[in-house]
C-alpha cells in the first residue's frame, strides 16, 4: 500500500487553496481540513455573543465552550463546518466575519487553541490542510508543502463570480479587493505565525492556471512524494 503523507496548502486569501486542497484530498482519499473555517467559527461565536474583537480576554474566555467539527462528503462536494453541533457554513463566510477574522486570528491563545486541534486532526497523516501557517507551524514536517498565490485582482474577480453564483449581489468588487488586501497585510505582518511560505514549499501562482491545471499539478507533486 502507498504510504500516507501530510500535505500543507498555504497562501493568500481567496487564491483557490480550498479548491486545490479538496481536489487533492478527494483524489488521494485523504481527509480535508479547512483551518480558516476554524478561525472563522471562533469569530462567529464572538459576534454571536456580542464580544468585541478588541476584547482579547473576552474572546479567550469563549474558547473552552467552543467545539468545532466538520461534516464532509467529498462525493457530494459537501464540506460544512459545525460550531457546537450547529451548521455554520454559510454564516462563517459573511462579510462581517471576513472583516473581523484577521484580528481574531492574531490572538495568541486563539491560535494555540486551534493549532492543537489541527495537529490532532492530522496526527495519522493522510490529510490535506489548508491555511496560512500549516507548513510553517502546524505541520512543519509535512512531506509536501504548497504555497499558493495569484494576482489580487484575479482573486477578487473569482470571489465576486463565486458570490454572484450563490445569489449574493450585495458585495462589490471593490469591497472584496479591499478585504483581500487588508487580510493579506494583517496575516503576513502579524508577529505570531505570520503568513509566509515555508523554505521547502513549492510555490504555485495560479493567476494564469485553470482549476484543472492547478489540480493536476498538485496531484503530480503529491504522487511524486508518495512514491519516493
Ligand atoms: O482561509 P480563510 O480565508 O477562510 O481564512 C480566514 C482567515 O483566518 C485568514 O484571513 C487568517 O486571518 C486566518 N487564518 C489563520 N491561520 C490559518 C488559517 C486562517 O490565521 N491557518
Amino acid at each position: 500500500m502507498d504510504k500516507k503523507i501530510t500535505i500543507a496548502v498555504d497562501g493568500y486569501s481567496s487564491c483557490g487553496k480550498g479548491t486545490l486542497a479538496k481536489a487533492l484530498a478527494k483524489s488521494l482519499g485523504y481527509i480535508f481540513i479547512d483551518s480558516g473555517a476554524m478561525y472563522r467559527a471562533v469569530t462567529l461565536a464572538m459576534l454571536d455573543r456580542g464580544v468585541s474583537a478588541d476584547d482579547v480576554d473576552g474572546v479567550v474566555k469563549l474558547l473552552p465552550d467552543l467545539h468545532i467539527s466538520f461534516r464532509n462528503n467529498p462525493d457530494k462536494d459537501y464540506y460544512h463546518t459545525l460550531l457546537n453541533g450547529h451548521d455554520v457554513e454559510e454564516r462563517i463566510r459573511s462579510m462581517e466575519v471576513n472583516e473581523l477574522v484577521s484580528p481574531v486570528s492574531k490572538i495568541p491563545d486563539v491560535r494555540k487553541f486551534l493549532v492543537e486541534q489541527q495537529k490532532r486532526l492530522g496526527k495519522d497523516k493522510g490529510v490535506v490542510m489548508d491555511g496560512r501557517d500549516i507548513g510553517t507551524v502546524v505541520f512543519p514536517d509535512a512531506e509536501l508543502k504548497i504555497f499558493m498565490t495569484a494576482r489580487a485582482e484575479v482573486r477578487a474577480e473569482r470571489r465576486l463570480k463565486e458570490l454572484q453564483q450563490k445569489g449574493n449581489t450585495q458585495v462589490s468588487y471593490a469591497q472584496i479587493l479591499e478585504n483581500l488586501n487588508d487580510r493579506d497585510l494583517q496575516d503576513s505582518t502579524r508577529s505570531n505565525s505570520p503568513l509566509k511560505a515555508a523554505p521547502d514549499a513549492v510555490i504555485i501562482d495560479n493567476s494564469e492556471l485553470s482549476k484543472d491545471e492547478q489540480n493536476a499539478l498538485a496531484l503530480k507533486l503529491a504522487m511524486d512524494k508518495i512514491k519516493s
